[in-house]
């Protein structure tokens, strides 16, 4: 058969697209590609230009088996990261002034590379965090489509150039939103090539240079990502990636003088480390997108098998390592022993294995701290709660190569600490309530705010759940995800309380005009 076109071809985390096949026929394709290029050395790129750092190389293991090096990636020392600042801010004249329309057009190539090239980027993501097909594909579109999405927000804004009201007629009153400067982005493993691109790229059509560190778990997609805005004529400066130790470069990179903001997916830990440091001696924008600790409420009148098919659907998709992942869920006494039969039914029949084939669903947890955590949980899960499902490590055959562990299912008293904490992990804790009004206030309880989910048939309650759960990111009745599955343009994706600093969200209408800041120009037009 004659494969499309990567570009033709539509997938979303949730798609069932009739060109499924041909999709998996060029993902294998891809694969193969992506495995005879494992175990290259990659050094920083900075000014376009590579750069060696005279630190051992970061090993990139993959998850799956953590016998295969994907590469060696350069560790940069502070001094490279401050390099790069200084690079970024040498180019934030030229960048600023680059009219915006250019800008965009760079960026839309920039979506259109990402098209042509997203069936590599997903076989890098799938090998290199463990994501199954449909959410390593879905993650590559995703990239694409965010720009595009962030793409439109200049154009529908004339770049956000306004014409003001005029107070005498003798006046001309323009509004502006104008760049901020160097935005140091940094990122997070678990979508490094969506939030990766979604911040970057937003923070560049807005007329910032950046420079960017990917997770240390995740170097490879970000070189990807590199290469992606290097070949569609980002300019050198623009972008510069360099890759190491957050705890070596994390700090230089936003404390450097010459940065002028921070964009920053990842945990609340790190979030609030680099908001109280920037807040203690300047006032410059700090964009953070944080943790999530997901409820979703199945309510008595719920389809139990629609709610059971999205809870097991948003705990367990990516191994329970989104940021939007169901995490706890408070159910209705009345349908409890029902829901909870389904689910674990369900969770039970999930595959777990080398993601990269097409029947796995379930692929291995990111490292080696994230396995010690999850056996840590276990254990104390055993011993002080109810353990329904799964709680321990797999074993045997391919499982004994990657961090691989069971999709578990606890159920707990409403006060445990397993309702409050995110841990990250396949691990949804469940709960059993009486009221909506109860499932509500547990559910506001956690620090975090991301996403929340609802099953009910009434209307008056569906409403009530809107008005009162405190999340950025709700959906209802929803059976392909109870709290996941957002979508540029269509789900903002707003973190409140804990979860967020903002107050507006990646995939929404509001997010490139973060990246700048407003100047109101008043000219007098006689005398
Ligand atoms: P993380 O441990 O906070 O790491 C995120 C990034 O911060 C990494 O690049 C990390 O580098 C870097 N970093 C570490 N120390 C730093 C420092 N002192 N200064 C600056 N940067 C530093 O998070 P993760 O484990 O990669 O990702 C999981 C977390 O992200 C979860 O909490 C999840 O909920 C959150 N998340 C939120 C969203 C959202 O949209 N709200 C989306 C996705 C993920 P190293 O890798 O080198 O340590
Ligand atoms: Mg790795």
């Amino acid at each position: 058969m004659t494969l499309p076109k990567p570009e033709d071809i539509r997938i979303t985390y949730t798609s069932q697209s009739a060109d499924m096949e041909a999709a998996h026929q060029l993902f294998d394709q891809a694969l193969e590609t992506v495995r005879a290029q494992s175990g290259a050395e990659h050094p920083l790129y900075i000014d376009h230009q590579p750069v060696t750092s005279p630190l051992p190389s970061m090993v990139d293991l993959s998850p799956i088996d953590t016998r295969v090096v994907l590469g060696r990636f350069a560790a940069a020392t502070a001094e490279l990261a401050g390099k790069a600042i200084e690079s970024a801010a040498a180019q934030k004249g030229a960048w600023r002034r680059t009219p915006w329309q250019e800008r965009v057009a760079i960026l839309r190539n920039a979506a259109k590379i990402t098209r042509q090239r997203k069936f590599d980027l997903a076989a890098v993501m799938a090998v290199e965090v463990g994501k199954n097909r449909m959410e390593a594909m879905g993650d590559a579109e995703e990239t694409a489509d965010l720009i595009d999405y962030y793409c439109d927000q200049m154009d529908e804004t004339n770049g956000f150039v306004r014409d003001m009201n005029r107070i005498t007629p003798i006046e001309k009153n323009t509004d502006v939103l104008r760049p901020f400067g160097v935005f140091a982005c940094i990122a997070p493993f678990n979508f490094p090539a969506a939030l990766s691109a979604g911040m970057s790229s937003a923070a560049l059509m807005a007329g910032n240079t950046v420079v960017y560190k990917p997770a240390q778990d995740t170097p490879w997609t970000g070189l990807k990502l590199y290469e992606i805005y290097r070949d569609a004529g980002i300019p050198a400066g623009v972008f510069n990636y360099v890759t190491g130790s957050g705890s070596v470069i994390g700090d230089p990179l936003w404390q450097h003088p010459l940065t002028d903001g921070v964009v920053f997916t990842g945990s609340k830990e790190v979030g609030l480390r680099m908001y109280a440091g920037l807040s203690s001696r300047w006032v410059k924008p700090c964009l953070l997108e944080l943790g999530g600790k997901n409820p979703t409420i199945v309510m008595d009148s719920a389809d139990l098998d629609m709610a059971a098919e999205g809870v097991m659907r948003s705990a367990f998709g990516l191994q329970g390592q989104k940021c939007s992942a169901c995490s706890r869920v408070y159910v209705h006494r009345a349908v409890a022993e029902a829901f909870t039969e389904k689910l674990v039914e369900r969770t039970k029949k999930l595959v777990a294995g080398d993601p990269t084939r097409r029947e796995v669903y379930l692929g291995p947890v990111i490292n080696e701290r994230a396995l010690r955590k999850f056996v840590g949980l276990s254990a104390y899960a055993r011993e002080h709660l109810e353990i329904l499902t799964g709680g321990e490590r797999l074993r045997g055959g391919e499982f004994d190569h990657g961090h691989f562990v069971a999709p578990t299912i606890v159920r707990a008293p409403l006060d445990s600490h397993f309702f409050r904490e995110e841990f990250f992990l396949p691990l949804l804790t469940l709960g059993v309530v009486d009221s909506l009004e109860q499932a509500l206030y547990e559910s506001n309880q956690a620090e975090y705010g991301l996403t929340a989910g609802f099953y009910s048939a009434h209307p008056a309650e569906i409403e009530q759940f809107w008005d009162e759960i405190e999340s950025g990111v709700t959906y209802v009745n929803k059976r392909s995800g109870a709290t996941t599955g957002a979508w540029p343009g269509a789900q903002p994706f707003c973190g409140w309380k804990g979860s967020g600093s903002t107050g507006k969200g990646g995939c929404g209408p509001y997010y490139v005009a973060q990246f700048m800041r407003e100047q109101s120009r008043c000219l007098i037009t006689e005398k």
